[in-house]
């Protein structure tokens, strides 16, 4: 390739645009993507990224770079890459994918070289305080503060305290705290409890070693080789494999990612790796929502200067700023998690892949129940299938039980069936012998709506087209798609009628059943409402592992990667609404969720059960669940999938628009459905335009436009201009969601 003649910038104060500079001839050569460049700017330079090459300028007048600043691109040069193949396969625009890439806590501090102050008590000025602090409110709480919690970013400090800047440095000034720009290494956290064994290394069991062998022939091929699928029932040892797999990248002086559905969920994944690195001394940098600003940018900095060597978080670890890439880890690739709802819609197995590809890193995909995408492309070999097919030591995949609720008799109170005779059966056996049990019912609150029987009144969010759940422990009504809430009514506000109506069941009402059911029962309502508070998650699962508690019951947060030996009886409530809703994903949800479920039971010694309750019992997701079959489920799926042209044999792409006026958010959709039909005459069959299934949400109405094509790229260029690039009435936005997972 002849070097380039021109190079497009990002300013590093705002990516919002960029811009084009031409490159001198004194530079030739000296510039990668993801290089620090000055460039000039009006009557001064500027930072910049150099993110593209344009074949030519999209101005007239171009100016010449000024200089290279720093010898290594400050974006690795793979992520610059991965950011452009985003922007043409997400539909959305490279500044956008570039603000994915390089969050906003590492840019808006880079630009002045400015660092963030850490701030700490000086030790043994206990006397000194109390004496200069006196009348000194302020300072008095803030020299408190910093002594209980040993100091913190100053950013930190002011957010947590509520305590203004002004006062800590106050504080420095009087010589009671200390300033320090240095970055601040956090000590290195041992192996959390309850993975008491993460350090210690078990012998692998013959299909881990065939698995781990396979996977080292494979990614001695040209480019790190195919993704691996490894695809292993629940409690095969998968985590072993990436941890093997870990090692030997480690011991070549590479680098790796591991990508976990949802960090907050997953801590016992994370306490094994921990574990089992802090045994080697390898540092490993965990990122999670919960990091302040200032530890976000401080994580960056440590892993793009090479001092983390692993990084392990949720989607977003994927874009961390690691060279010499060697492996790319996606835990339970299956995961809905894993697309980010908000422009770019990224999907981040589909990246890791392409990054993989990009850096030359073996990328692997685990899951006991694949995505179709993936199964699809093992099927067909673009993947290297590899599979686990039995638990470790033998244990026994439970039975599962399907119970008929049309069978059920009906309480008396007229709700409905929360536990069925034999589930209640089971449960007591189990208290009785000491062992556990987990509840699913992935609905929180008490009911998802609540009716007059009088005047058939439903209490309805006012903003969104839905009904309003009912939480009982809070006395609130609360929508589920803009977080309104309202006291509960006590009676139908349109006839005043008393008698209120509750349909269906939440977490709540499960509770509820539970404590009537088997009096003295002790156990823990695991979702998003009862875990609220800080630290409640942890608590709740080190009490259930110790024993503390004999049921855990909750959403899908008790379905996620847990691992506990006692627990030998699972129950599943309420699974039909999700077999009901109008998605062609909804089967494959289902199926992968109840065999996620089964797979928490009999993990020790002591076989599991598992119990579904169901109105629909042949229905193929509950059947081949029960049969733990993901082979026929996969094979009848793809079947179904294939004659509808759904994914993974066509790409789903769903254009939506919404505007306050429902008018012109139809005409909008209309408009560009009429413009697409035009331009892809004979290629692509462009469907009408519709209702979202939820109509209205946050008061602005909703339409979409389902799309399945075959290829992307050069139909995406249309979509981008007639969607993105139109211009539509006030409050009317458009979006583009490629791989639609939500349809909503
Ligand atoms: P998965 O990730 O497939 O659910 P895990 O890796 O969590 O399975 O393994 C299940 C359990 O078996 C864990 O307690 C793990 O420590 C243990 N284990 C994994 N591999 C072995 C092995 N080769 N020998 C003994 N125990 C193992
Ligand atoms: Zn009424
Ligand atoms: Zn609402």
């Amino acid at each position: 390739m002849a070097s380039p003649e021109f190079v497009r910038v990002a300013p590093e104060l705002g990516l919002d645009r960029l811009f084009d500079y031409r490159i001198p001839d004194a530079l030739q050569g000296r510039i990668r993507l993801g290089q620090r460049l000055r460039v000039p700017w009006g009557r001064r330079e500027i930072l910049a990224y150099a993110v593209e090459f344009p074949r030519r300028p999209e101005v007239e007048k171009v100016r010449d770079v000024a200089e290279v600043a720093g010898e290594r691109p400050l974006i690795p040069t793979g992520l610059c890459q991965l950011a452009r193949w985003m922007a043409d396969y997400y539909a959305c625009d490279l500044a956008a994918a570039l603000r994915t890439i390089l969050p906003g806590p590492v840019r808006s501090h880079e630009g002045g070289g400015k660092m963030a102050w850490w701030i700490g008590p000086v030790v043994g000025q206990e006397d000194l305080a109390t004496k200069v602090l006196k009348g000194a409110k302020a300072q008095k709480r803030a020299w408190g503060h910093l002594k209980e919690t040993g100091g913190g970013w100053l950013t930190a400090l002011v957010r947590d305290s509520g305590i203004g800047t002004a006062t800590w440095k106050a504080l420095v000034d009087r010589g009671l705290a200390e300033r320090s720009e240095r970055r601040f290494v956090k000590a290195e956290e041992g192996p959390e409890a309850g993975w008491p064994d993460a350090g210690k290394k078990p012998e692998l069991g013959e299909e881990q070693v065939a698995a781990m062998k396979s996977w080292e022939e494979e990614r001695k091929k040209e480019g790190g080789g195919r993704p691996i699928l490894l695809e292993g029932v629940t409690g095969s040892g998968k985590t072993e494999i990436y941890l093997r797999a870990l090692e030997a990248v480690l011991a070549e002086g590479k680098t790796a990612v591991v990508l976990v559905p949802e960090i907050s969920l997953t801590p016992q994944t994370v306490a094994r790796f921990r574990g089992r690195l802090a045994g080697q001394r390898i540092r490993l940098c965990v990122l999670h929502s919960a990091q302040t600003t200032a530890e976000r940018r401080e994580s960056w900095h440590e892993i793009r200067e090479g001092r983390a060597r692993v990084v392990i978080g949720a989607r977003s670890a994927l874009f961390a700023p690691l060279e010499n890439l060697g492996l790319i880890v996606v835990d339970e690739e299956h995961d809905g998690g894993y697309k980010q709802g908000e422009s770019p819609r990224y999907h981040a197995r589909d990246l890791a892949v392409v990054r993989g590809k990009l850096e030359g890193a073996s990328v692997m995909l685990g899951s006991a129940t694949p995505s179709l995408e993936s199964a699809y492309n093992a099927d067909r070999e673009r993947y290297l299938r590899v599979r686990l097919r039995k638990r470790v030591d033998g244990a026994k995949l439970p039975k599962v039980h399907i119970l008929d609720l049309r069978k059920e008799e009906k309480p008396k109170s007229g709700g409905p069936v929360m536990l069925s005779a034999s589930l209640r059966a089971a449960l007591e056996e189990r208290r009785k012998k000491g062992e556990q049990s987990l509840l699913l019912l992935n609905r929180r609150g008490y009911a998802p709506s609540v009716q007059c029987p009088h005047c058939g009144k439903v209490e309805e969010c006012e903003r969104c087209a839905v009904p309003m759940t009912y939480h009982r422990s809070a006395g609130r009504m609360k929508c589920h798609f803009c977080d309104a809430e309202r006291p509960a009514p006590g009676v139908c506000a349109e006839c005043q009628s008393p008698q209120l109506k509750f349909t269906g069941a939440g977490t709540e009402r499960l509770e509820e059943a539970v404590v009537e059911a088997l009096p003295g029962v002790r156990w823990t309502r695991m979702d998003s409402d009862s875990m609220r508070a800080r630290g409640a998650h942890g608590k709740a699962l080190a009490a259930f592992r110790e024993g503390r508690t004999d049921i855990l019951l909750g959403t899908q947060m008790i379905a996620k990667g847990l691992h506990f030996p006692k627990v030998t009886c699972v129950g599943v409530v309420g699974v039909d609404s999700a077999l009901n809703l109008p998605d062609f994903r909804a089967s494959e949800r289902v199926f992968q969720l109840l065999v996620q479920v089964a797979g928490r039971a009999g993990r020790g010694e002591i076989p599991g059960e598992v119990f579904v309750q169901t109105y629909t019992p042949f229905h193929p997701a509950i059947q081949f669940a029960r049969h733990h079959d993901v082979d026929g489920f996969r094979e009848q799926e793809l079947e179904y999938r294939r004659a509808h042209g759904y994914p993974p044999f066509k790409r789903a792409i769903l254009v939506s628009f919404s505007g306050p006026s429902e008018a012109q958010a139809s005409a909008s959709i209309h408009h560009v459905a009429g413009r697409l039909r035009e331009l892809w005459k004979g290629r692509v069959e462009v469907p009408e335009p519709c209702s979202a299934p939820i109509a209205r949400v946050e008061g602005k109405f909703r339409f979409q436009l389902f799309l399945l094509v075959d290829k992307v790229p050069e139909l995406m260029g249309d979509l981008k201009r007639e969607v993105l690039g139109a211009k539509w009435p006030s409050g009317v936005r458009g979006t583009i969601d490629v791989d639609a997972q939500d349809l909503l």
